[in-house]
């Protein structure tokens, strides 16, 4: 469950997102639409808890129950490797790691086993078709495989939420079909939440909800 009321953010004195009201419920697949500049992903990033809103009387936002209003930061960077799973447009994995080590990284900076996560990071991979590609380099991937290796990056956790921006902005429409769906039967599967950022029109058709942004609300 997602939860924002009243978030506001200024970067000097350009106010980026007036007032946004959000309300996600488990287990659905959202996908924020709108024009270019609109604060779209400036939203994702604060939903994120990679960016921060302003601290006016009224704001709020709660992820799963748990309120993030005046948390401290490294108990925000707790949560956020707990809760959420980050798709980005380009999929940002790491140049010299395996698709394997990449998956992992998540699971590492939480401390928790190595064996263990290993063994999940393959089931995760295996189960996104990967199961051949686990010792490539990012490099020696095609880019809906390196998105897909994203994907499993962003699973490793089990987070509750993923919030993905723009991500299959990068893919042919073939690999984008197959991230699409992916997602969906990822919600099938776990009841994740989602929160997409997409340009893409088959995406937000397939949604169970489109929420259209401009001039920094939703509308
Ligand atoms: P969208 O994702 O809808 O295209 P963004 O959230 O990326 O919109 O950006 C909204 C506006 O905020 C844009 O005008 C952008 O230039 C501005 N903006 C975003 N991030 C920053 C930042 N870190 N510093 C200054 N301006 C920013």
């Amino acid at each position: 469950m997602i939860l924002a009321k009243n978030i506001h953010k200024s970067y000097g004195n350009v106010e980026v997102l007036k007032g946004v009201q959000l309300h996600i419920k488990k287990g659905e697949v959202v996908a924020i639409v709108g024009p270019s500049g609109a604060g779209k992903t400036t939203l994702l990033q604060i939903l994120g808890t990679l960016d921060k809103p302003e601290t006016t009387a009224d704001y709020e936002l709660t992820l799963n129950d748990i309120s993030l209003n005046g948390i401290s930061d490294k108990e925000v960077s707790k949560f956020r490797n707990k809760h959420i799973g980050f798709i980005f447009q380009f999929h940002q994995l790491l140049p010299e790691f395996t698709a394997l080590e990449n998956v992992c990284i998540p699971a590492f900076i939480a401390r928790k086993d190595k064996k263990e996560t290993e063994k999940r990071a393959k089931e995760i991979l295996t189960f996104l078709g990967l199961e051949d590609r686990c010792e490539h380099k990012p490099n020696q991937l095609s880019g809906g495989e390196q998105q897909r290796v994203a994907v499993a990056r962003a699973l490793i956790n089990k987070p509750s939420v993923i919030l993905a921006d723009e991500p299959s902005g990068n893919l042919d429409s073939a690999s984008a079909k197959k991230l699409h769906e992916l997602f969906f039967e990822l919600r099938d599967k776990f009841g994740q939440t989602f929160v997409l950022v997409t340009h893409n029109e088959e995406l937000a058709a397939m949604a169970d909800r489109t929420l259209i942004m401009k001039d920094g609300v939703i509308i």
